[in-house]
């Protein structure tokens, strides 16, 4: 369980960093198998994810893993059946859909086999019509308030009856207030009721790789005969589509075979179709020719809602300061908040604490005051002369106790301050090796926990620097 939710807050903090395509192929059903000393094991259901995630992911996720307290050093991913999505059994249809889709089977066949190359997992068709959908979003847990209420409204109207009333149904707003969790919601309930629906939900960057793939391997009959038979064909960011003709026109087809047949389309951006640049004008007219609606930021008190609905999800029941200061603070990306959240649960929980308003305003209350303008060499600066000592002693080779204790506060706050890599934190300090960063950051990480005096060094150099 606390393996659980630990993972779960680093998932959510590793999903601000990428992209969504990348977090849903690589990222998305992994869970943390076990900790054995510096090893982090991580299921994940097949090689493909195990080579990225030890290869090119290794340091993003170690690095996540330190901020939530855990030193680990290594990533070892392990092929397992676990870590693949878990499907509610009332979804899975025992065979190959029958009836009207017959004539089309072929042509999906084709381009099922060629995904399995992608997801080893996807071995029925059944399966695969599910594609993409992600049973956590829900509109059980969705909270309705100011700013989404009316695409939630229209989403479910579209859930009850997918095709007939707002297709398209075009989402459109900012980062992370909900668009995605909406259109899968959506999906969710129509494949729940009806286990023969194919419902399709795709990013748009993920969509666009598919079609280069198809063009490469000269199968763009079969990407074509997959996605015009859909039943349900959900477009998420659609803004990726722009500057891409071939994509486009592929699209354009795509989009009109669907309407034509009276098959629901859900397509999502963040701006209108008109301010989507080098978009083709028959496109626009086609996304501008259903339902068109402007998510905006939920208020206030839904971002409560939010809060509190979230920590519930984790049996959390939050003082209503905690709520407030984390909705007062993260206004705009909901993401965000959640990320706050989880990693205000994930510290508490590692640790035995309750979460509090201290707690709360000490792990994420440095971000919100941060000027722009801040830079390595002002903290440096600022740090030396709190410790009254020259910056040619921070940056230089002396390794008296009283000079490397600032160099370590220094580092800190470079990583704390301005997220800088592990490597130009060194740099910046004039050291050759960036693990006496790694272990700097971590000693004073570890050790401000426990020392109120160097928590009020911090605490001083911080208000000098943002005052
Ligand atoms: P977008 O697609 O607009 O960038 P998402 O749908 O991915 O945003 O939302 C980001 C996160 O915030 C998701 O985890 C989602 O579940 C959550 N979220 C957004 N709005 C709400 C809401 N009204 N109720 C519950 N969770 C929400
Ligand atoms: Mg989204």
């Amino acid at each position: 369980m606390q393996q659980d939710s630990l993972w779960q807050a680093v998932l959510g903090e590793i999903e601000l960093s990428v992209s969504r395509g990348n977090f849903i192929t690589w990222f998305k059903n992994s869970r943390l198998l076990k900790q054995s000393g510096d090893t982090i094991v991580v299921g994940v259901s097949n090689i493909f994810i195990k080579q990225q995630l030890e290869g090119k992911y290794n340091d993003l996720i170690l690095e996540t893993l330190r901020k939530h307290g855990v030193p680990a050093k290594q990533i070892t991913c392990k092929i397992s059946s676990l870590a693949t999505p878990a499907k509610p059994v009332k979804d899975e249809a025992p065979d190959a859909p029958g009836g009207q889709s017959t004539g089309n089977d072929s042509g999906q066949q084709t381009l099922t086999t060629n995904r399995s190359t992608r997801a080893i997992n996807s071995n029925s068709l059944a399966h695969s019509y599910r594609q993409g959908l992600n049973e956590r979003y829900t509109f059980d847990n969705f909270v309705v308030g100011d700013g989404n209420e009316l695409a939630f409204a229209a989403c479910q109207a579209i859930a009850g009856q997918p095709g007939i009333k707002y297709n398209p149904l075009f989402l459109y707003g900012g980062v992370g207030i909900g668009k995605t969790h909406l259109l899968q919601a959506v999906g969710n309930t129509i494949a729940g009721k009806d286990p023969n629906a194919k419902v399709l939900y795709i990013s748009t960057e993920q969509f666009v790789q598919e079609f280069v793939d198809a063009l490469r391997l000269r199968k763009t009959a079969d990407f074509a005969g997959y996605y015009r038979t859909a039943d349900v064909l959900i477009v998420d960011d659609v803004q990726f589509i722009a500057g891409k003709d071939k994509m486009q026109e592929e699209f354009f087809h795509t989009f009109n075979a669907l309407h034509q047949a009276n098959k629901q389309i859900i397509i999502s951006s963040d701006k209108p179709p008109g301010e989507i640049p080098t978009l083709e004008d028959r496109l626009r007219s086609r996304f501008a020719g259903g339902m068109s609606i402007d998510m905006q930021t939920p208020d206030y008190e839904t971002r409560c809602a939010i809060v509190q609905t979230k920590a519930q999800d984790h049996n959390v029941v939050l003082e209503p300061a905690v709520v407030e200061y984390l909705a007062t603070n993260i206004q705009t990306n909901i993401r965000e908040l959640e990320g706050a959240l989880n990693q205000l649960l994930a510290f508490c929980e590692m640790r035995g604490l309750e979460p509090s308003l201290s707690i709360a305003s000490s792990l994420l209350g440095v971000n919100k005051t941060r000027p722009k303008h801040l830079s390595a060499k002002q903290i440096i600066e600022r740090t030396a002369k709190h410790f009254q000592i020259p910056i040619e002693d921070i940056v230089g080779p002396k390794r008296d106790k009283d000079i490397v204790v600032p160099r370590q506060v220094a580092m800190y706050m470079l990583r704390s301050e301005l997220h800088l890599s592990f490597p130009k934190i060194a740099r910046e300090l004039g050291r050759k090796d960036h693990t006496t960063a790694i272990h700097s950051v971590d000693k004073i990480e570890k050790e401000s926990r426990l020392d109120p005096n160097l928590r009020m060094a911090i605490s001083q150099i911080k208000e000098h620097l943002y005052v």
